[in-house]
């Protein structure tokens, strides 16, 4: 990017201001002074410096995971946590979690550093749609499931009516999917323990508009400008 770009948005000024600064030579670039204000930088590699003082680039980060079992979500924890997942991002300490999955479920999780999405899709007035595929004990019958679509009441919160379908139904497990709008504690697995079928596997396949695809367990991708786009 262009390097009065790069000053005025990490906020050293306007665009005149810090072309002023740049022709000035006040700044310099791995060592060197540069007084071209549209000299090319790179952000994350380059050293950019305005009177000694280090330019701090924050980029904007929206990431998918495809978070395994086993990894806490949270920025900071005694165990494993997504971030250390998040290798080759620079100073991943500025990126959090969008809601959480719990530590042994699978699935999509949006890690960014956009406070203000992050607030808004977690708010419970936005109703964000999210998909789970769940393997869940014994074989799952078509009427068991209406409960779940006609809302559940628990003693800390209402479960909205929820769409599910059944993928497989055998007699020791059955696939389903499941959307919610909601977040709350544990539920999915509450929902379906409520029916007597206790949850085996959880993994989140979609959130709003995202969707895992084919994303291996443990990998990460930003999200494409459309996915961004739309989300927004
Ligand atoms: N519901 C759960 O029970 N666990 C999750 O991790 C997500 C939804």
């Amino acid at each position: 990017m262009r390097l009065d770009r790069l000053l005025a948005e990490a906020g050293f000024g306007t665009r005149s201001q810090v072309k002023k600064l740049i022709m000035k030579g006040h700044v310099t670039v791995n060592g060197e002074v540069v007084t071209v204000p549209k000299f090319q930088v790179d952000p994350e590699k380059d050293e950019v410096l305005v009177d000694g003082e280090l330019v701090e680039y924050e980029k904007d980060y929206y990431l998918i995971l495809n978070k395994p079992r086993g990894y806490v979500t949270s920025t900071k924890d005694r165990e494993m946590t997504v971030m250390e997942l998040l290798a080759g991002i620079p100073r991943p300490e500025k990126l959090f979690p969008v809601g959480r999955l719990d530590k042994d479920t699978e699935g999509l999780l949006l890690i960014t550093n956009d406070g203000e999405l992050a607030h808004r899709l977690t708010h419970p007035k936005w109703k964000v749609p999210k998909v789970y595929y769940v393997v869940v004990e014994g074989e799952v019958k078509e009427e068991e499931l209406e409960p779940l679509r006609k809302g559940m009441e628990f003693k800390d919160f209402k479960a909205k009516p929820a769409k599910v379908r059944i993928l497989s139904s055998g007699k020791d497990s059955s696939e389903v999917e499941i959307e919610i709008t909601e977040g709350k504690y544990h539920q999915v697995k509450r929902m379906f323990s409520r029916i007597g079928h206790p949850v085996k596997y959880l993994k989140r396949v979609k959130f709003g508009n995202l969707e895992l695809g084919e994303l291996p367990v443990g990998e990460f991708r930003s999200l494409t400008p459309k996915e961004l786009e739309e989300l927004k």
